[in-house]
């Protein structure tokens, strides 16, 4: 059944969904959380698979079409392919993409691009094994350039898409190297600006190796070009002009995206989100398991994106970090 599109009170139409299946994580991450973890929500608090596709259902009739599937890390959810599956069977469903940090991936990659997963975002920080272990606190590099193998002999219908935090005083040492990954010609690497949104509350402006900055350290060696920017895209995309590769840049920070934002998140305990940077939730996970039908949430969700962000405020004086971390939103 069609409803209504969903648009925000300054006009933007949503479609784009950010869906965060589990908060943990098999990795601690400096620039994310401690070296202990964090306390996790218990099984209880996190939606079902039947609740996670029903509101994925409702959101799809009204215009919300693209989900992304996120954490956390997704792939520690036991048995995601069959939620995968479940989403799959919503009609109206366009694009199906995943956000992993890759360990788990060289298992499931097969299962989810069956599945139905229509691309991937895969975290790699850097390609040095000793480095990604001090940044990730675990060893796990050679895991994850076997599942970005696999995933790349599987195949999958849209691009892989390798994701880098990037760090001052950290990434500039990965930048060539990265950009040498990506002229490989498989993989788009795209460098992430660090955003306010760690457990350690450390961020600071200063630590932030602007998108800027590492293009004209690759544009140096290897010149770029770029190409056109997608509607509500959130990175600004190059490809080499050798034509060996593309290479994005995702910068919240020092380029925010935010005017023609058609994005919204759920958590994994049932809380909409109406911007990254939200100061409030919207408890839909409540309502939910309290017998309210589709009409009602579909009342709850509009007014919550009624009041949707114009753009977050973390450059600006005042910019108050969210309570919820990046682990428990997802990204
Ligand atoms: S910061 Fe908020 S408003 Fe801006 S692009 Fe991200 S989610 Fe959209």
């Amino acid at each position: 059944m069609a409803r209504d599109s969903l648009r925000d009170g300054h006009g933007r139409l949503i479609e784009d969904l950010r869906l965060s299946v589990t908060d943990r994580c098999n990795l601690r991450c400096a620039y994310c959380m401690p070296a202990e973890g964090l306390p996790w929500l218990a099984r209880e608090e996190v939606l079902s698979f039947e609740e996670l596709a029903r509101v994925v259902a409702l959101l799809a009739q009204m215009g919300v079409v693209d989900v992304r599937l996120t954490g956390g890390e997704p792939l520690v959810r036991r048995d995601l392919p069959v939620l995968v599956a479940m989403l799959r069977r919503i009609g109206e469903l366009r694009e199906l993409s995943l956000t992993t940090n890759g360990l788990l991936l060289e298992r499931d990659a097969p299962a989810l691009v069956a599945a139905g997963v229509d691309r991937f975002n895969v975290s790699l920080d850097s390609v040095d094994r000793e480095r990604y272990a001090e940044l990730t606190r675990r060893d796990a590099l050679p895991r994850v350039m076997c599942g970005l193998r696999r995933l790349a002999e599987v195949g999958c219908p849209g691009p892989i898409k390798v994701n880098a935090v990037a760090l001052r005083g950290y990434t500039e040492r990965e930048v060539l190297p990265l950009a040498e990954f990506a002229r490989q010609g498989r993989f788009e690497v795209r460098f992430i600006e660090f955003m306010p949104l760690d457990a350690d509350r450390a961020w600071q402006r200063e630590r932030v190796l602007t998108g800027a900055e590492v293009r004209a350290a690759i544009d140096a060696v290897h010149p770029l070009v770029e190409e056109p920017r997608e509607p509500s895209a959130t990175a600004r995309t190059f490809r080499f002009a050798d034509g060996r590769g593309r290479i994005g840049f995702v910068n919240p920070v020092s380029e925010p995206f935010c005017g023609d934002c058609n994005r919204i998140r759920l958590t994994a305990d049932g809380h909409l989100r109406t911007c990254l940077f939200s100061l409030n939730e919207t408890d839909l996970r409540t309502p939910l398991r309290a017998g309210a039908d589709d009409d009602e949430l579909e009342q709850i969700v509009r007014a919550a994106v009624w009041r949707k962000e114009l753009k977050h405020r973390v450059d600006e004086p005042g910019f108050i970090q969210p309570e919820r971390t990046m682990s428990a939103i997802g990204g």
